[in-house]
């Protein structure tokens, strides 16, 4: 393995959709790199800045109070073009002009093909530069991690939405039906439902058809104005991925309720980019402190092509790489990182079938 020593320079960057706890994993690589005597580079832009070498030195004193800061200070942006392998030899090219033996890259599903595709490009070559991703990504969809980076703010911030949207929805005995981010993978929806007290939710591993969800949820809501025992609210969580809009299902719904006598008063709210954005939790904060610092010792000794997950021992069938510094964290190589985050996002992954069975399980108890 080509271990890096110090006064060796590494290089960090944060890509694709933002997410909360960005800006202290960067500040862990920094403070962790620093200690080990590396030379830190924050790239800004994503990898975009990796073409324009827009480079810019770190130490702690730069980094200071990022931990706290949502968003990405880096800055993140989306480059199509880091899809096509002389792109990436670019990217290279303007590494090694920079003297950068290390590469750290925090972000999602597209940030981690792309930092697996720069390690592949330099298979078999001399003085390869190391590349370790960090999982962040608001949606939880990326594999052999339990958690991302972001995952935990997110839930809170639509606890926190869902509580103030309760408020209002007792004192006029109203259906709310709020509908959270995540296209490919209904985790946000799953858990801030359990988490928010929600009545329902809907999401698309449940692969309904519409007739099959609108009948769910109509008998749902005429359970919970039953009256004899009505309930002040009704609150239902919808994700991004089931396809069916928010206004027509709501249209839909009033239709039916309306046509069973029980028209009720259904408003939608959808949360949207608020759930990006904000101050990220304490667990948010501790995840990104002890992955940054996961990825800095990897790239010392020498790894690549390879990620640090958080608590990812519920995957029976796979092999993880121990790191002997922290018990929660192991490694895994971004192949098998990237392939389950497809099988998490087709529905077919262990996880997430495991997720709608249980979700499934405690579906009769939601509420309240
Ligand atoms: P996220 O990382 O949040 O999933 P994107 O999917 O937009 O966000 O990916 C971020 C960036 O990663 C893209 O703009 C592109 O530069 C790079 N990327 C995405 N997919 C690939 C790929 N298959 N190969 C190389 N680079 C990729």
């Amino acid at each position: 393995m080509n271990h890096l020593q110090p006064g060796d320079r590494i290089a960090v960057l944060t890509s694709g959709g933002d997410a909360p706890g960005m800006n202290a994993a960067v500040r862990a690589v920094v403070a962790v790199g620093v200690s080990l005597g590396f030379e830190v580079l924050g790239v800004r832009w994503g990898y975009q800045g990796l073409l324009d070498g827009d480079f810019m030195p770190l130490d702690v004193r730069a980094v200071d109070d990022w931990t706290r800061r949502g968003g990405s200070e880096l800055g993140s942006s989306r480059c199509p073009a880091f899809r096509e392998a002389q792109t990436r030899a670019q990217a290279l090219r303007v590494m090694r002009d920079h003297g950068v033996r290390g590469l750290v890259v925090i972000g999602g599903d597209g940030s981690l093909s792309g930092a697996h595709a720069l390690a592949q490009d330099q298979l078999g070559m001399a003085q390869a530069i190391c590349v370790i991703g960090i999982p962040a990504s608001i949606d939880n969809d990326i594999g052999r991690t339990s958690l991302a980076i972001g995952v935990d703010t997110a839930l809170n911030t639509i606890v926190e939405a869902c509580d103030r949207i309760a408020d209002t929805a007792s004192s006029h005995a109203r259906t709310f039906i709020i509908e959270v981010m995540g296209r490919e993978c209904g985790y946000l929806a799953m858990a801030g439902a359990v988490a928010a007290g929600a009545d329902a939710v809907l999401y698309r591993e449940a692969q309904l058809g519409d007739d099959e969800l609108l009948d769910q949820l109509e008998a749902m809501v005429m359970r919970a104005y039953d009256p004899l025992h009505p309930r002040r609210r009704v609150l239902v969580i919808k994700s991004e991925g089931v396809h069916m809009p928010v206004d027509e299902l709501k249209r839909r719904l009033d239709e039916r309720l309306t046509a069973n006598g029980r028209p009720v008063d259904t408003r939608v709210t959808v949360l949207g980019h608020i759930v990006r954005g904000g101050s990220p939790s304490a667990q948010d904060r501790i995840i990104a402190a002890r992955l940054g610092h996961a990825a800095v010792r990897a790239l010392q000794r020498g790894m690549t092509d390879a990620m640090p997950g958080w608590q990812a021992s519920l995957v029976a069938a796979a092999a993880p790489i121990p790191f002997d510094m922290d018990p929660y964290v192991t490694f895994w190589p971004l192949a098998e990182v990237l392939a389950e985050t497809r099988d998490i996002s087709a529905g077919v992954s262990e996880i997430a079938q495991w997720r709608v069975r249980l979700l499934h399980e405690v579906a009769p108890f939601l509420g309240g």
